[in-house]
């Protein structure tokens, strides 16, 4: 069994100060596949000094030289691909489709920051001042479990594009991908406390970091409870923050919808990344009109996702990641049925055939009304409700009506009249009809689903503080 034995500060591996070990597992087969050792905050501090060090000469450097360096990591993060994937079936058990993006989108990210770059410009003019974009100084990132790798190397990028440092806390749950990312992006020989990487818990590590005077910025991705507590400690040195949150995104299907044509469309949004996933379409508004068509054709959908083992490419649906999280979903499915919703397809217990592992069944209630629990809280496991609705005015109501508004998804025939909805929605980010992820356009979310936005031009100014010079 592997012990994770170092962290990464000032350009170098590092055993750390702290000497506790946490238990990693695979979560297809629930065994303990290695331990990680983590670091404290003496560590955390060390990195804040290292990534301060660093500061004065990045921070001076020109966009050419920060592209160079973006491409540097990209290339040297690529050439890990493969091992960056078995580590995320190893430790997450992300299903096949979602895997090769996840992967993917770690390198990817530094070219789409490059590509930022290319076209920014850090000096204006405005009136009578010369305005110019300066960067805010050592950045913390944090991270969740659900997509660590790629969070990593996205929040790093940015950070970097803009001429900051940047010391980062990985999920503790997911050191096999945070040990191929250091592997990898050491080889990218970049300047010394550029980056600095200590996989801690969250309430020492990640607390140090929210706290610390010399930290000028916290971009966080993970649970709004734990935004909160990061938003209260930046608070005290009036940090700067980028809060990427929770969700409970609506799917409004509208009454001149093709059920045919939609059902792959929502089913995936339903339960991408095997429903771990943030932006997941949790909440199905259906007409009341198109009800009687719809729920047999979702729940023959949905009978037919095939869930187990990620090594199989033919896996639409993975394990939770840990055993915290496959009772906390078994929790809302038994929630959903005391709150009266009814249970479609799916249920509690694992799925048929499937005897260990973390897995869950996909589950539909219809029925269900955005009053209950089960609709109103974040559940992050493959678990839809089917909201009926009799009006549009109605449904914009109920989509809207969630402390949440990071995502939502609209499915029509009539595009013009999708976009008249998408205008009314509150979300960050609206897609119609299935619609791919754009890079370069900004994403967060409105309400509870966070501060701020990431990606693109959006991302790369809040990592600066603009400086107006009047002469
Ligand atoms: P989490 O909030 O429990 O943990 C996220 C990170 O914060 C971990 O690295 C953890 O160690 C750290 N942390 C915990 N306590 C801390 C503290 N007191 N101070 C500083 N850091 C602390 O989230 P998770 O369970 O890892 O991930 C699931 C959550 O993330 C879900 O709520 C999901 O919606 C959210 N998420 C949001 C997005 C988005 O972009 N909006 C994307 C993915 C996941």
């Amino acid at each position: 069994m592997r012990t994770l034995q170092q962290i990464y500060i000032e350009g170098a591996f590092v055993t750390p100060h702290g000497d506790e070990l946490f238990d990693l597992h695979n979560p297809s087969t629930e065994a303990v596949i290695g331990r990680v050792r983590l670091g404290d905050v003496e560590d955390a501090r060390a990195a804040i000094a290292a990534a301060k060090h660093a500061l004065p000469a990045w921070s001076a450097t020109g966009k050419a030289e920060r592209i160079a360096v973006l491409h540097r990591l990209h290339d040297a993060m690529k050439a890990r691909h493969a091992d960056l994937l078995a580590a995320i079936i190893e430790e997450y058990g992300a299903p096949s489709g979602r895997l090769e993006w996840m992967a993917a989108m770690a390198a990817q990210s530094f070219l789409e920051a490059a590509e930022t770059l290319e076209t920014y410009e850090f000096h204006q003019t405005i009136g009578r001042a010369e305005v110019v974009m300066q960067p805010l100084g050592v950045v913390a990132a944090i991270t969740p479990w659900n997509s660590n790798a790629s969070f990593i190397c996205s929040k790093m990028a940015t950070a970097i594009a803009a001429g900051c440092t940047v010391v980062i806390k990985p999920s503790e749950m997911s050191a096999l991908q945070t040990q191929v990312v250091m592997e990898a992006l050491h080889e990218a020989g970049v300047p010394k406390g550029l980056y600095n990487i200590v996989t801690g818990r969250g309430d020492v590590v990640g607390a140090e970091f929210s706290s610390h005077r010399d930290v000028a910025k916290v971009t966080f991705t993970g649970s709004t409870a734990v935004g909160r507590t990061i938003l209260r400690a930046a608070s005290e040195t009036m940090k700067r923050v980028t809060l990427e949150l929770g969700g409970k995104s609506p799917q409004i299907i509208l009454d001149d919808a093709d059920i045919d044509a939609i059902l792959p469309a929502v089913v995936g949004a339903g339960f991408m990344n095997s429903g771990q996933a943030c932006v997941a379409g949790t909440r199905v508004l259906v007409p009341e009109s198109r009800m009687a068509e719809f729920l047999p054709k979702l729940k023959a959908a949905v009978e037919a996702v095939r869930v187990g083992d990620p090594n199989d490419t033919a896996t639409d649906v993975g394990p939770m990641v840990s055993q915290r999280q496959f009772e906390r979903v078994q929790g809302y499915i038994r929630l959903a049925q005391e709150e009266g919703a009814t249970l479609l397809t799916g249920g509690e217990g694992r799925p048929e055939g499937l005897d260990h592992g973390w897995f869950v069944r996909p589950t539909i209630f219809a029925d269900a009304d955005n009053d209950m629990r089960f609709v109103r809280e974040e559940i992050f496991g493959p678990v839809l409700a089917v909201i009926p609705y009799a009006e549009e005015e109605q449904a914009i109501r109920i989509a809207n009506d969630t402390d949440y508004g990071l995502q939502a998804y609209v499915l029509s025939s009539d595009v013009d009249r999708a976009r008249r909805v998408a205008a009314r929605i509150e979300a960050g980010r609206v897609h119609i009809n299935g619609a791919p992820h754009e890079p370069q356009a900004p994403f967060g979310g409105f309400k509870q689903s966070g501060i701020g936005r990431e990606r693109g031009v959006f991302g790369l100014e809040a990592h600066m503080e603009p400086k107006a010079v009047l002469v």
